[in-house]
């Protein structure tokens, strides 16, 4: 039987029903396993990753593979890539992604170009001249990124941006390129790449997948059964394995996605529209608004706007800073997709001062909204 998503994340991963047993998964503790399963050796397999693979899987459409972080399944995508790698990427994609490409290219074994993803034709002209270089062999490459990898983040951090996946899917495919777009942000629920036309979806599950900040964890899908291969072979090669009780965490975290999304998208569509009328605000960024310059892609591809809000301050980057610090219901703190709201000025971390000094992301939560409006608007000040 099909299931709704809202279904699938309660119902899915769980043990056989079977009379006496668990409706839960157990957290399997064992570094070995009896021989003549389906799992020998704890870095190779654990059942209760699977149980939580078997419910992103079915999110997004295709096989799951967990990792120790979302920056780990990263690393083994753009690791199963040919030396030397060709790799298209936007320029606001997440830094720890950026850091890891500049390292790696660092050492000779890939070049990447960046590229602002909200703008299509710009991207498909940067692949083009990037990975059809004159020389390089052109045509769909039978190793996966053998003819390039454009690599996709949408909506992007922090400026909210979306790109068009499929009509870039299409373009990359192509030219010979093979695509991986970053899901962090919309989650499952809201965006399905591989239904778009991506042949891999990464996922930090740190975020909203798990959605208690309390869990480190990362998740790769495809349909491909190549790339599952060799992103299986990865992992256990690399050693970068989720704990069984983080993957635990994380499946009952993962019950309540639909819920929590629901939420906390209602949350930020209130608080983008009170933020862009409030005098202290100067530029709001939610592909909510109908006046959002993403408003109609997003609309297209995405079954909501998600719980991220960024916004600029009329004050520069001390202000802002000071408003902050006058806030005493939202945190101030790096991460997102967590139940509670969490806000930050972007351009205090290293890597990130090309963005306007007073730019501040808001990760929405699911608390009353106007509880939440209330601690904005005393910290903003009524002037
Ligand atoms: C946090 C994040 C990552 C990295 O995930 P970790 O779980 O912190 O390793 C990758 N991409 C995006 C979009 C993120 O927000």
């Amino acid at each position: 039987m099909d299931f709704a998503p809202a279904t699938e994340v309660v119902h899915l991963g769980r043990p056989d029903r079977v009379p006496g047993g668990p409706l839960n998964p157990p957290v399997v503790l064992s570094s070995t396993f009896h021989e003549g399963g389906d799992t020998v050796y704890g870095r190779d397999g654990n059942p209760t990753w699977v149980a939580l693979e078997e419910v992103i899987g079915a999110l997004e459409g295709g096989s799951c593979l967990v990792f120790a972080s979302g920056l780990a399944a990263i690393a083994a995508v753009l690791e199963t890539l040919p030396v030397p790698g060709r790799v298209v990427v936007p320029g606001d994609a997440y830094n720890g992604t950026r850091r890891f490409l500049a390292d790696v290219a660092e050492r000779g074994r890939l070049r990447f170009r960046t590229v602002d993803v909200a703008d299509t034709e710009a991207v498909l002209q940067a692949c083009a001249e990037f990975c059809q270089a004159p020389g390089r062999p052109s045509g769909r490459s039978e190793q996966f990124g053998g003819g390039g990898l454009l690599w996709l983040e949408s909506p992007t951090n922090p400026l909210l941006a979306v790109a068009d996946l499929a009509a870039l899917a299409e373009g990359a495919h192509q030219l010979g390129m093979d695509v991986v777009v970053d899901n962090t942000f919309a989650s499952p629920l809201l965006q399905k790449p591989l239904e778009l036309g991506a042949d891999v979806v990464v996922h930090s599950a740190t975020k909203i997948l798990s959605g208690h900040s309390d869990v480190v964890l990362g998740a790769a899908v495809t349909r491909r059964p190549d790339v599952l291969e060799q992103l299986t072979r990865r992992r256990s090669l690399h050693g970068a394995i989720a704990g069984p009780w983080e993957a635990w965490l994380a499946l009952r975290g993962i019950r309540t996605l639909s819920l929590r999304v629901e939420r906390a998208a209602a949350n930020a569509a209130v608080l983008a529209e009170r933020l862009a009328a409030h005098p202290r605000v100067v530029a709001v960024r939610y592909p909510g608004r109908p006046d959002d310059p993403s408003h109609e892609v997003a609309r297209r591809q995405m079954a909501g706007f998600g719980s991220m809000v960024s916004f600029e301050t009329t004050g520069g980057a001390q202000e802002t800073e000071e408003l902050l610090g006058r806030l005493r219901l939202l945190t101030v703190a790096t991460s997102l997709g967590g139940v509670e709201t969490l806000i930050e000025r972007r351009g205090r971390w290293q890597g990130e001062q090309a963005l306007p000094p007073s730019l501040v992301r808001m990760s929405v939560g699911i608390e009353d909204v106007e509880d939440l409006w209330r601690d904005l608007e005393q910290a903003l000040g009524r002037s």
